[in-house]
């Protein structure tokens, strides 16, 4: 396992990185502290990784790529190895979902969900991994033959955020391995264990040595090494956009391959003829669910002007009413911020929330049930242009917005540089579409939210990102398509000096 028998009561787990198929200690010797946000304590320690740990995964990697079995194996038995490896996943759900919550503090009821459902991502990227086909071009040149052939782009450096860190492993690693590539995973620095563990599963599925390499450390550390090390293809990243804008640009310098999945201020709109119950219920989960430290969070409520002291008036309701505490509990609601940078971070946000004059009616500060708390926050007579609407908060803090018609709607919910996700909530069918293709978002739910699935494109428009993860089109992020020519026929060659 991945676990140290040497731990000690101070750190009672002891992770190490994952290279070329063993767990193995950090080049320099040190160590990062993980800490549960519940009971406030550190529970686990883990590499403080540097360059020279990521330059022996990528190097494991490329020979994995290249020399190694991954190689030489054929899609169809690429396949397999991925679908023994979310068998295992299933097999392991629990324990796994039980290790994020003791990292990120979400609740046990969210992460043993998205634990149970993780596997689809194997199973369905396992089965991709032998159809993905090039294609016969009827090619308009005489005496040519052209045909497509897709290829795996090369090392994939994929860097991970600390609010779901094994459902952003299928995204990324599931496509990656379909395409035959091998990955180097930098997980977040609060959130690795759980990654650590998950690379345990792939030994045990029989993924080959170097196919799957976990470097954990610091974003400006392991995370920059990687991202600069000229021997990876492809950077897949989730997090912050201030953090996925930087690794763009550095990336650049090596013309490297990115996809970012970043942060977003998704608008929640509820339309006077909307199923009032379902649509106050979608706004809860769209904005206090996971307290809130989710990308697709529905942090602007806008909602029609003349059902909006109706809609306030339940979700203040349903705010107050919420329970907070163990995230371990089924009961729970509410748990406890991840990080102690998040939390300051939210605690700010409502100051200035409330510097800008918008109108406080629930929470609104700490919580009393423990040290990393925030009380679940509605702020309303919310205007647009202030911050608390246009910026992401990551917390249970929501913005609602009033308006008058259904052209101010679109204005007012593609008026912030993000463009994640979008819900609508209405009972007309023509509404629902005209709002859905108006709606500048990479995915727009209808009288539904936080719906994700192994098969349905996921990704942001805008600041929100670059690429699309799960879906078929995913594995093409992960594949260089090469066009060959050949020509057929005997005869003299033409005028060298024109284009053919
Ligand atoms: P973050 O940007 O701080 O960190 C993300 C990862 O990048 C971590 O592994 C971190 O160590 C690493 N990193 C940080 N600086 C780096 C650098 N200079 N070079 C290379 N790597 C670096 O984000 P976070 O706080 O962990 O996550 C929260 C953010 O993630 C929010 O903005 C949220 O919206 C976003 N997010 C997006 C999605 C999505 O799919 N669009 C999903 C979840 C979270």
């Amino acid at each position: 396992m991945a676990t140290d028998p040497a731990r000690t009561a101070a750190h009672p787990a002891v992770y190490r990185n994952f290279i070329d198929g063993a767990f193995v200690d950090p080049a320099g010797g040190a160590w990062l502290d993980s800490t549960d946000p519940y009971r406030n304590e550190v529970w686990a320690r883990i590499p403080r990784g540097s360059a020279a740990d990521v330059d022996r995964a990528v190097a494991a990697a490329r020979r994995a790529m290249t020399t190694g079995p991954w190689a030489g194996m054929s899609p169809s038995a690429r396949g397999k190895v991925m679908r023994r490896i979310g068998d295992l996943v299933a097999a392991n759900a629990e324990r796994l979902a039980a290790i994020e919550v003791r990292d990120n503090g979400k609740l046990m009821t969210e992460m043993l969900g998205q634990l149970r459902y993780h596997p689809e991502w194997w199973y369905y990227f396992g089965g991709l991994a032998d159809k993905i086909e090039g294609g016969v071009v009827p090619i308009d040149k005489p005496d040519h033959f052209a045909f497509t052939t897709h290829e795996p782009v090369g090392v994939v450096g994929a860097l991970t955020a600390w609010n779901s860190p094994l459902i952003f492993i299928a995204w990324k690693c599931a496509p990656a391995l379909a395409a035959g590539c091998a990955v180097v995973v930098k997980p977040s620095e609060f959130t690795s264990a759980s990654t650590l563990e998950f690379a345990a599963l792939t030994r045990e599925a029989g993924l080959p040595d170097g196919v799957f390499n976990v470097v954990t450390g610091l974003g400006a550390e392991a995370g920059a090494a990687l991202v600069d090390h000229p021997d990876v293809a492809k950077i897949t990243f989730t997090g912050s956009d201030a953090t996925g804008k930087r690794i763009y640009q550095q990336a650049a310098k090596s013309m490297k391959r990115v996809s970012l999945e970043l942060g977003g201020k998704s608008p929640n709109i509820i339309f006077e003829d909307a199923d009032l119950d379902a649509a106050v219920a979608g706004a809860v989960s769209g904005i206090f669910a996971a307290t809130g430290q989710t990308c697709i969070a529905g942090s602007r409520l806008l909602v029609q002007n003349s059902i909006r002291a109706e809609v306030t008036e339940r979700l203040v309701e349903m705010a107050r009413g919420a329970r907070i505490g163990d995230p371990m509990l089924p009961e729970t609601n509410i748990g406890p911020v991840t990080t102690p940078p998040q939390y300051r971070k939210i605690l700010d946000y409502i100051e200035i929330a409330k510097a800008e004059g918008a109108r406080l009616i629930a929470g609104g500060g700490p919580s009393d049930a423990g040290p990393n708390f925030v009380q679940p926050t509605i702020f309303t007579d919310v205007r647009n242009d202030m911050r608390i609407a246009q910026e992401e908060v990551f917390g249970p803090v929501l913005a609602i917005i009033g308006f008058d018609d259904e052209a101010e709607a679109v204005r007012i919910g593609n008026d912030v540089i993000y463009g994640l996700a979008a819900g609508v909530w209405t009972q007309n069918i023509g509404r629902a579409h005209r709002m859905a293709r108006a709606l500048r978002a990479g995915t727009v739910w209808v009288n539904t939210y936080r719906a994700v699935s192994y098969m349905m494109p996921f990704g942001g428009m805008k600041h929100s990102g670059l690429g699309r993860e799960s879906g078929i089109g995913a594995v093409h992020e992960y594949l260089e398509t090469k066009s060959v020519w050949i020509n057929t026929s005997d005869a003299a060659p033409g005028n060298p000096f024109v284009l053919r």
